[in-house]
């Protein structure tokens, strides 16, 4: 066989086929290393690709590996628990951040995760995207098993899937210029092969989220207001064309005026990239403004999800008291409409302690309509309609 990675003399060789198929076509998308004995460039050892391996076992009579998810999931967590242990060297206790979470993101849509502090949203988050591993459960990156990723696999998962943290303050390193903050990541992936398309890059995806590259690229970060920071932590996030993005309540710590700017420059690049958000928020009405009507919005109390289904029917009529009480907080800009609306009584304002969480339904404790089955066992999730809520009343 010729060296693969010199293609034919006719040229080179054709990109696979099966891009799209393959569950590691996501690789074989961005790195095109050598050309496996089917005459497709392939990322991988021919005998691991997957397309090979199906090829050989299809001839042998034996089933090929298997998606687990549709193409249209970018990443899916199944049965996600997260377990922190916490206390006294001598008296260590588990504490469930995340506790059997199923949650699927597809193709350009945004989930949004909606819950108090302390809801576990930033774990889950931070979990999908490799910052923490899963004490029990599986995420699927593509349909294929995080945990079970070659090294090759494992780095584009982690480079596809990116962070945008809630504080641009402390997200960016004060002794670095925009520019070298928006270097590192392509030099630390070997994204870029010189000083010009290192900078043609950069100069571009800053234009992409509203910055003029040439005023901003010599700035420091103190230099910056806090859209402008949050700008360059969203660049350095698009930097690496990631498919999956996290959004960890990004315009928290801006000024009312900058968060909408922020929220619809980040609409607008999802758009343009058709990438997957999860958007990461404590507010009802932030959530439907990202999901949109399509959207989907999941609630998330003391690690578990509450009421999960499309964005736009949890906010017209959310069916978990929990929502309801969310949906009840928001305040209310007209003053006549204000006092008329309609507060929901929680039995207590301060969430349990999530170490000591009840044993029934977790919201036992706080809920106007507890019964005595609520103390006592815990609700699974049920459908209802197009959603999903975990409540004994339904
Ligand atoms: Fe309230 Fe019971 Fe429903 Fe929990 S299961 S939210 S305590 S009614």
């Amino acid at each position: 066989m010729s060296n693969p990675s010199q293609g034919s003399p006719r040229g080179p060789a054709p990109v696979c086929p099966y891009l799209q198929r393959t569950p590691q076509g996501y690789v074989c998308s961005i790195t095109q290393r050598s050309v496996n004995p089917l005459g497709w460039y392939c990322v991988f050892d021919y005998m691991n690709c997957p397309i090979y391996i199906g090829h050989l076992s299809r001839m042998a009579g034996v089933k090929g590996p298997e998606r687990k998810y549709s193409e249209d999931v970018v990443i899916a967590a199944e049965d996600l628990s997260v377990v922190f242990k916490v206390g006294s060297m001598f008296s260590k206790k588990d504490l469930y951040a995340v506790d059997h979470i199923n949650i699927t993101v597809n193709k350009g849509e945004t989930l949004a995760v909606v819950g108090e502090s302390g809801s576990g949203k930033t774990t889950l988050g931070k979990t999908l995207v490799g910052l923490y591993k899963p004490t029990t459960g599986r995420i699927y990156f593509h349909g294929r098993d995080v945990s079970t990723m070659t090294d090759e696999e494992y780095r584009v998962y982690r480079l596809k899937s990116q962070y945008i943290h809630q504080d641009p303050y402390s997200s960016l390193n004060p002794y670095k210029t925009v520019y070298d903050i928006l270097a590192v990541p392509l030099r630390a992936n070997k994204l870029v092969h010189s000083k010009a398309e290192e900078e043609k890059a950069i100069f571009e995806t800053l234009e992409s989220v509203g910055l003029n590259p040439k005023a901003y690229i010599n700035k420091y970060p103190f230099e910056l207001s806090g859209g402008e920071r949050q700008r360059v932590s969203i660049a350095r996030a698009l930097l690496v064309k990631p498919e999956f993005v996290v959004a960890d309540e990004p315009v928290t710590m801006l000024d009312a005026s900058l968060r909408l700017e922020v929220l619809d420059l980040l609409l607008s690049v999802q758009k343009e990239m058709n990438l997957s958000i999860l958007f990461i928020t404590h507010d009802l009405g932030m959530a439907y403004y990202m999901a949109g009507e399509r959207g989907r919005a999941a609630v998330m109390y003391l690690g578990s999800i509450m009421e999960f289904g499309p964005a736009k029917e949890m906010l017209e009529s959310p069916l978990h008291p929990y929502t309801q009480a969310l949906l009840s907080a928001i305040p209310e800009p007209d003053p006549t409409k204000s006092r008329s609306k309609k507060v929901m009584k929680l039995r207590s304002l301060d969430p349990p302690n999530p170490l000591r969480a009840p044993p029934g339904c977790k919201f036992s404790d706080r809920c106007p309509f507890a019964m005595d089955r609520c103390f006592k066992e815990r609700p699974p999730l049920k459908k209802v309609g197009n959603t999903w809520v975990a409540c004994w009343l339904y």
